[in-house]
């Protein structure tokens, strides 16, 4: 705003400036709609609330102004969300066939740094290894300031062909927190703050009372709400295993850090995180930042760099996963941390082959728990049965309409039933029975039959009723019944 209004110093906008600022956020912009719907949502969020900040308190007051975003300019925000969750679900849809081949791409990237460490370390200072089909040479460092003939604080191969000096420690400890971070949000789905707030006393293990298995489990801190408890699946407990080996370096226990929250600005108290890494000479907790460059280092490895991939799409794709295994979507939504199932079900980017499987699977166990006797052929007689059911609906002025199986639940007043579909052939009869009740209805008021008069009453408007539905309507016939044949016979 200062940029395009240089000078200006106020909350009060003029209309042609508020209008020239929505203008520049894509609002009117037919070929993006959805644009700047967020800064438009936090703009009208933060005038409203000083206003109503300034209600309680006169300080709020100066700040006060007419807010420049009105309730038409949100208007479509439902579409906006739809909009949205829609391309989410695409998004997941085109991530979730890539999975599988991120998963043993991050564990083969890892494997490779490893041998990479291992072959340069077997090898002399300056002396030449083969690794991946390729011939490199150790870097030999000066005599003097050589401390580390092993290799085990740092360790440079330099490619022959391109002269480029690469850093094999630092090249497998981002595999290795790449293999780490994307097997744990795989596994769990968790969110990339819970995961970076993950301790070393979030391990936990349950003795189960029926079997006496200990299962081992994670405690997850959530952001706002009750934390919750994952069941760890034997390939999480190895990564996580692994993790803590790695940062114990030989010690103990594993350091206590202080974490920096970025969005709560504050620094935590020291707990032993197992998401930390040497970073020159301190050890750190990984940042959001640098697990989104892993998660994102992953998916051009595998060939993918046209693809964003984020920490949060793991969480998509763990929903849609679950869900698409049979997990029903309450249990899903309890392992996410959701408090509300609609907030699971935007996550959750359903495949129209699902909806075929899920309804099959439904009807196979409404099936199980249905006598089996129904599932038989009928007999001759039952079909019989079924074919009178239909004859039987004829009644003196048209067809009942009840369902097959069910008796006359109006003591066969059809008259006044709702269910009778009257038959437009039988309107002379309904004529003679409409004179008919009107001339009892005179003799009852004549001889003053009151309780007779309400009755005579209801029953005339239900006639007239009918007899104004039979004029309107307009006979397409009945379908022929087909002749009667035993089950079986073709
Ligand atoms: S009263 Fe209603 S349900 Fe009963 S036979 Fe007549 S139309 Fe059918």
């Amino acid at each position: 705003m200062e940029k395009h209004h240089p000078g200006i110093d106020s909350l009060h906008l003029p209309c042609d400036v508020a209008q020239a600022w929505k203008k520049r956020m894509g609002h009117d912009n037919p070929d993006r709609p959805y644009e700047g719907y967020s800064v438009l949502f936090a703009v009208r969020a933060f005038y409203l609330d000083i206003s109503q900040w300034a209600l309680h308190d006169a300080y709020w007051a100066q700040w006060a102004a007419p807010c420049p975003v009105s309730l038409q300019d949100t208007k479509g925000v439902a579409k906006h969300r739809k909009h949205v969750t829609a391309r989410m679900h695409q998004k997941v849809r085109q991530l979730a066939p890539l999975l599988p081949q991120l998963m043993a791409s991050v564990e083969e990237r890892l494997r490779f740094q490893q041998e990479f460490i291992d072959r340069a370390r077997a090898a002399a200072p300056g002396g030449e290894f083969v690794h991946g089909g390729r011939t490199y040479q150790r870097r030999r460092y000066p005599a003097v300031r050589d401390h580390d003939p092993a290799g085990l604080r740092r360790l440079h191969a330099t490619d022959p062909d391109t002269g480029t000096h690469i850093d094999l420690l630092r090249a497998e400890e981002r595999g290795f927190w790449t293999w780490a971070v994307v097997n744990t949000f795989f596994y769990t789905g968790v969110r990339v703050e819970e995961l970076l707030e993950i301790t070393q006393t979030a391990l936990t293990t349950l003795r189960l009372p029926d079997s006496g298995e200990t299962v081992p489990l994670l405690q997850i801190v959530p952001k706002a709400d009750a934390e919750r408890v994952l069941l760890v699946p034997p390939e999480l407990a190895h990564v996580l295993a692994k993790v803590k080996q790695r940062i114990r370096d030989g010690h103990e226990t594993v350091p206590a850090l202080q974490r920096w929250d970025p969005h709560d600005r504050v620094l935590s108290p020291r707990l032993p995180f197992l998401f930390q890494r040497r970073h020159g000479l301190e050890r750190r907790v990984l940042t959001d930042k640098y697990v989104q460059r892993l998660v994102n280092d992953a998916l051009t490895a595998l060939g993918h760099g046209e693809l964003k991939l984020t920490p949060h799409d793991f969480r998509r794709l763990f929903a849609s996963e679950a869900v698409s295994s049979g997990l029903p979507p309450h249990i899903v939504a309890k392992i996410l941390g959701h408090e509300h199932l609609s907030t699971t079900e935007h996550y959750m980017a359903v495949y129209p082959e699902d909806v075929l499987r899920h309804y099959r699977a439904f009807l196979a166990r409404r099936r199980q728990l249905r006598p089996s006797e129904e599932y038989r052929d009928p007999t001759t007689e039952e079909w019989e049965e079924f074919h009178q059911h239909f004859v039987k609906r004829k009644v003196e002025l048209g067809t009942c309409g009840r369902g097959y199986g069910t008796p006359c639940a109006h003591e066969h007043a059809c008259l006044r039933c709702p269910l009778l579909q009257p038959d437009p052939a039988q309107k002379r009869r309904l004529d003679e029975i409409i004179v008919n009740l009107r001339e009892r209805l005179a003799e009852a008021h004549e001889r003053g039959w009151l309780g007779e008069v309400e009755g005579l009453e209801i029953t005339i408007a239900a006639a007239e009723r009918k007899l104004a539905g039979m004029t309107r309507q307009i006979n397409l016939g009945m379908p022929a019944i087909p002749p009667v044949r035993p089950p079986g016979s073709s």
